[in-house]
């Protein structure tokens, strides 16, 4: 009984101690605030979180405390970001978010954004918007008074919302299309993300296009955030393979235009998908025959529901090197949540993100 005691009291002058070192911490917190006030910083940073929680880690005596002291930290850092956000009055609970466009039933948007939010500890939803294309106008005007903080913008707008904005990114200028517009104190400014999220969907796919002759299919809102991708990565030849040749000259300039009938003749290493043909619910379809992609080397479809579409059927059939679009929706739309809370979110989240949407399509997929 003494020694239980005993114990007691020990663990009564541990929290003691404790309770001291939180209120000097919570004293820090309340500083940095105040810098960042100054200096008009974000509150979060997780991969300075991620820093401080494995340097303290590895202080560790005992192993076997790893992962509680892991839980440990994580609620630290959770209690610390709210006085820091309180200091700041940053008010985020109901902030809004959303996809814009005009046939939306298919989107798995919000369930990643959900996820995202859900991760960076943010309250907020993401609605899907889907607006006719005579009500534009209105929409963007009630976006504003609704102070949505960030939208995503995806067919039949990309290049239509441009006019409605008060700045534009680089790369979405040299690009002309917009998929995400940051609305700041009432300032629209668009920005691409698909063209970020298609570098990142080769990169995790190990495929370069450096000194390649590449093949782009279509020429929509994102055939021409592929194509800056591949301008920007120094690739030997571009064509895009479109049905109105004499229309769509102007806007990829530097790149041959061909018709699909001359795709037969065209031989090279990377043909990438930039239509909707093989999309749900519509599958059966290949905007290419199985002959054409004999050509080439590597086949990428922007396509991710199927996984597999027709088009990447063949490409399996012949034993080229493939990868479907579900990657670059994730890190678009992560891109975007990055743009919208000013952060910077780190490989890790990004990659469980990802494996959440691939298990959920995987699901839809098997169905
Ligand atoms: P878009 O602006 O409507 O353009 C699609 C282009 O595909 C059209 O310009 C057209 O080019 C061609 N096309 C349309 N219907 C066709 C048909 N029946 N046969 C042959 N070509 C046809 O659409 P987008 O925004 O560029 O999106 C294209 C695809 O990429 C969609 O499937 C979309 O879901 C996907 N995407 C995926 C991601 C991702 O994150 N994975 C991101 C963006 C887009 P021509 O008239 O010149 O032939």
């Amino acid at each position: 009984m003494d020694e239980l005691l005993d114990i007691r009291n020990e663990i009564d002058e541990v929290d003691k101690k404790l309770t001291e070192l939180f209120e000097k911490r919570m004293g820090l917190v309340l500083r940095v605030a105040e810098y960042k006030k100054k200096n008009n910083l974000p509150v979060l940073n997780s991969r300075r979180e991620k820093e401080v929680i494995e340097k303290n880690v590895s202080y560790l005596e005992n192993k076997a405390l790893k992962e509680a002291l892991r839980d440990f930290y994580a609620g630290l850092m959770g209690i610390s970001k709210k006085l820091e956000s309180e200091e700041l009055e940053i008010r985020e609970e109901g902030e809004i978010y959303g996809l814009l466009g005009e046939k939306l039933g298919h989107s798995f948007s919000p369930d990643i954004h959900k996820n995202v939010l859900k991760s960076l500890d943010k309250y907020g939803i993401y609605n899907l918007f889907e607006i006719p294309k005579d009500k534009l106008k209105e929409a963007m005007e009630l976006f504003k008074l609704i102070k949505i903080k960030g939208l995503n913008v995806t067919i039949p707008y990309k290049t239509e919302v441009i006019k409605f904005l008060d700045e534009i990114s680089e790369e979405a200028k040299n690009i002309g299309a917009v998929n995400t517009i940051c609305f700041n104190h009432g300032v629209l400014k668009g920005y691409n993300t698909d063209y970020i999220g298609f570098g990142n969907m080769l990169k995790k796919s190990d495929i370069s296009v450096k000194a390649s002759t590449c093949i782009v299919l279509g020429s929509g809102g994102a055939a021409k955030a592929v194509t800056q991708y591949l301008k920007d990565n120094k690739c030997r030849e571009i064509y895009i393979v479109t049905r109105r040749p004499e229309e769509v000259s102007l806007n990829f300039s530097g790149c041959r235009i061909i018709t699909y009938e001359k795709l037969k003749e065209v031989k090279g290493e990377v043909i990438i998908n930039s239509t909707p043909v093989g999309m749900y619910p519509k599958s059966s379809v290949s905007p290419v025959e199985k002959e054409v992609l004999a050509n080439f080397e590597v086949a990428v479809d922007l396509i991710y529901n199927p996984l597999e579409t027709k088009f990447l059927s063949y490409a399996r059939e012949l034993g080229l090197k493939r990868v479907n679009g579900l990657y670059m929706l994730a890190s678009q739309a992560i891109a975007s949540e990055e743009i919208w809370n000013n952060i910077t979110i780190d490989e890790e989240l990004t990659e469980s993100i990802y494996d959440k949407l691939l298990a959920k399509v995987g699901k839809k997929n098997e169905k």
